[in-house]
This record gives C-alpha cells, structure tokens and sequence, in this order.
C-alpha cells in the first residue's frame, strides 16, 4: 500500500491526490482521504485509481481542510471488500483518530481475540482495525501516549500515518520494514511511502523515518518520540524486495536510489549467471532496469522486444486466478521484428506462480526467437511474505515446489538462473549478508524471517 499525509497547507485534500497518484504502484484496488476541517473529518474512499475517482471536482470539494492523510490500497490481509478501505476512522474518547496503514501486523488477528473476548466488536476484517481498538482501550490520558501505547503492543510490518483534530502522526515499525519518508511543501508537513511522491508536487525531501520512530506533527512543529524501548537493541530490516521490484525507480530509499539498485542488481546477474545470446529483452516493466544493468554488464545489446500495454494495471493485484491469468495476455506482446531468429536472453525481476514467465516465453518464441534464456534479478521466492507484499502461500510459490531446473522445464525456457541472495546484498551496496542478523529482511528467499508470525505460529492459529 502506499501512505500520504500533509498538514498546514490549505487544499490539502488536492496535494494528498497527487502524493496518492504517484504511489498508485504501491496499490490499484482503492483508495482513501481524510481531512480535517472546523470540528469536522471528512472522508471519502472509492474503489479504483486514484485518476479515475479523486480528480472529480465534487469529490474534492467534499474534502476540506489544511491536514490530511491518505491511503492506496493493496490487499492483503482482509479481503477486497469496502468496508476495508482505508484511512479508518474512529472516534474515540478524545476526539477523532484516521489511520492508514502499509505493511501487514502480523499478530492482529491474535490481538483482535483478545479483545473480542473482552467486548470489542470489529467492523471490518482489516488488520489495521486492530490500531484503532488499540488506541481506544488504553487508559493514557492524551491521543499521542494512547497512540504509543498501542503501537508497542503490535508485531511485522508498519509504516503508518494518522491524523487527529490537531496531530499528523507517522511511525514505522521497530525493524522499519516498509518505507516511510518525510517532506517539506514551503513549510508544509508531508509524510510519504516513498520520495517519488514529495517530487510530484516539488516538495522537498527531508529525511527518512527511522525504523521504530515516531513523528508527531502539530502546529508548533515536529516532535520525534521512539517507544519502542525493547526493541532499541534490534537493527533495521527494511525489506530488500522494494528494490527488486516494489518500489518506484525513481525513489530513493534510505540513501540509495532505486533505479540505480536495479540497474547494478543486472550487472552483479550478468557476473554471475552470463549467458551468451544475440539480444538482451527486459520483460516489461518490471524487468527493464535490471535488463538494462545485464546488457551493459554482459555487453549484448539491449532490445525492447516486448512491449506492454500500460492501459492494464500490475496483474498480480487482481484478486482472482482467472482474471490474472486474463491480464497477463491483456498486458503484453512481442515484436517478431525484434525477436524472429535470435538467441533472447529475457529478464524479470521475479518469478512467483510462474505464470507470467510461461507466457512470456510462448509468446516470445511465437514470435521467432530461436533460443529463450531467462535471467531473474532476484532469488527463487520460496517463502510467502507476512508484512505486507501479496506473495501467495507457500504452495502456490513456483520455486517451492521445483529445483531450478525443473522451473526452466516448465516455463520451457533453454536455462533459467537466478541472481544469488549475495549477489542482491552486493547490488544494494553491502559488502556481503550477515547471516545471523541480515541486513535487511529477504524472507521470501531465505524463509529467515524477522519476527515471530504470532498469527500463523502462535497458540491462537488463526489461519
Ligand atoms: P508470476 O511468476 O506469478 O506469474 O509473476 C511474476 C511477475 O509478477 C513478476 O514479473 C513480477 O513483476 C510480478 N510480481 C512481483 N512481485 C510480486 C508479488 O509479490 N506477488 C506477485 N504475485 N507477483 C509479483
Ligand atoms: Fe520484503 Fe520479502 Fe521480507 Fe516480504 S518477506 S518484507 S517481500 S523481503
Ligand atoms: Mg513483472
């Protein structure tokens, strides 16, 4: 999902519209704001893209006030319905809380028990419901102490912004899984999940939230608070598939540029894994900054040899097999000019169910190719993602299932390899992966995950 907050700018409802337009890559099925406005929130949240459902002038005009926070939707825990749309709003002892949430809490679902047996009565299946019953249970006088206290009790993965009468909160979790950055508008407060959403309004970029952090934002300034006290020991373990692919390019995360990773994830494949072929084909988008990093790493020229339709959004956010299975013929298609008797060594940045690649491979070699080398920036994804990327489960993870060879066999390609888990932690600039502690999480290649899964492990399985 992607996160967006703002305050003391009046419109800011607009300003939350573009930060939103630029982090529609991080979620395509909804969207939400919130402003605050003369005692009053006011809130809309429409299923869709942000350009087909917030540019409405009457949509806009429902929306008052110089703070606002904002949310676009990815789903992953909680379905795909509408009460689950955030910012969720509550209203509590206090006064109003929104809150819009990116990442996924891995111990909600044993949390939410707990309170329902005490009373408490859920309204929707989001885990990002379980912050606000948080909040509204602890017995701190003020919001910010209410806040904190919750924030502490919850496990995995969040980057969160919130909005009160008279506070523009943001936090990440204590290991700074999702990304979370800071702006300035000419003295106005952004929050945002990545840069490329303070460049689309010429905001200026101020920092990186630490992991663990907490900002408060009001209108005397900005105050940093960090809670999570037990946790002060533990390194940052932001999720190093953001640069592989869930990131935008254009972003820079805690010092590094995005392109610029996936670009240099091409260069350390091309060592590694070289391969000797007439043409270098990125499989578009996704696959185009690492191809072009294997091209001039390996020395084969660079081709366009797929072109992708940009009218279909990410196939992987649509929520059924058999739309998905649809999209991915809807999204691409080769170039016989290109591709017609030569030796294609493709790259993508990931391989999941494995659909994408068998198609993309078909295709390529009806387009004339006469040999299919597939190259992938990243490692065989083994293990299923728990804070927030909508890996399926395990069983439906390709290369769980199949040795790498088996992997090449079915999406019938002439060899497939993969860039090895070292390799990436070189490509983001580390010298080598601390195996007790990595720098980063990589779970999803190595199953070594971060946290304890308290939902899925713990005495109270709800799975
Ligand atoms: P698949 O192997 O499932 O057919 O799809 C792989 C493609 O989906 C890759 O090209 C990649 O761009 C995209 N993708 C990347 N990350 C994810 C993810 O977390 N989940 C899913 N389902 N697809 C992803
Ligand atoms: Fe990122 Fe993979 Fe960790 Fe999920 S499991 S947070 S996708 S590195
Ligand atoms: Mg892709």
């Amino acid at each position: 999902c992607g996160v967006f907050g703002i305050y003391g700018r009046s419109d800011a409802a607009s300003f939350t519209t573009l930060g939103l337009h630029a982090l529609q890559h991080r979620g395509q099925e909804a969207a939400g704001i919130v402003t605050y406005d003369n005692g009053q929130f006011h809130i809309e949240r429409h299923v869709g893209l942000i350009g087909d459902t917030f540019t409405k002038p009457s949509v806009i005009e429902r929306l008052p006030g110089d703070r606002s926070i904002g949310h676009t939707r990815y789903a992953t825990t909680g379905g795909s319905s509408l009460r689950n749309i955030q910012p969720l709003f509550a209203e509590l002892d206090g006064g109003g809380l929104t809150v819009a949430h990116n990442g996924n809490i891995t111990n909600a679902l044993t949390v939410q028990r707990e309170l329902q047996r005490k009373g408490a009565i859920f309204s929707s299946t989001s885990d990002t419901e379980t912050i606000l019953h948080l909040v509204a249970m602890s017995e701190k006088k003020d919001i910010l102490s209410k806040f904190q206290e919750a924030i502490v009790q919850l496990e995995g993965a969040f980057s969160l912004v919130a909005l009160t009468a008279k506070k523009l909160i943001g936090c990440r979790d204590p290991l700074g899984i999702r990304p979370l950055v800071l702006g300035d508008l000419d003295g106005s407060w952004i929050l945002a999940s990545e840069t490329c959403a303070l460049d689309i309004m010429g905001a200026r970029f101020v920092r990186d939230i630490k992991p663990g952090e907490l900002v408060c934002i009001t209108d005397k300034g900005i105050d940093s608070y960090f809670p999570f006290k037990a946790q002060e020991e533990q390194k940052s373990r932001f999720c190093i598939f953001e640069y592989v692919y869930f990131a935008r390019p254009d972003s820079n995360i805690e010092g590094r540029n995005v392109y610029d990773v996936r670009k240099q994830i091409g260069v350390e494949l091309a060592n590694e894994e070289p391969c000797n072929a007439d043409i270098v084909v990125p499989v578009p988008d996704s696959g185009v900054p690492a191809a072009i990093g294997f091209a001039q790493g390996a020395n084969i020229p660079f081709e366009l040899g797929i072109i992708r339709n940009h009218y279909v959004g990410r196939t992987f956010i649509q929520p059924t097999d058999a739309i998905r299975h649809m999209g991915v013929k809807l999204k691409h298609n080769a170039n016989p000019f290109v591709l017609e008797g030569k030796s294609v060594v493709l790259v993508d940045d990931s391989i999941v169910r494995g659909t994408t690649s068998k198609k993309i491979v078909q295709m390529v070699r009806e387009a004339g190719a006469r040999e299919v080398h597939m190259r992938i920036a990243s490692p065989p994804t083994m293990s299923p993602c728990f804070y927030g990327v909508d890996t399926p489960e395990k069983s439906k993870l390709l290369a769980s299932r199949m040795t790498v060879e088996e992997m090449a066999e079915f999406i019938r390609v002439d060899s497939l390899s993969f860039l090895s888990i070292d390799g990436l932690y070189r490509a983001v600039g580390e010298v080598n992966r601390n195996a007790d502690v990595p720098q980063f999480c990589d779970a999803c290649f190595t199953n070594q995950y971060p946290t304890r899964l308290l939902d899925q492990d713990g005495p109270d399985n709800v799975r």
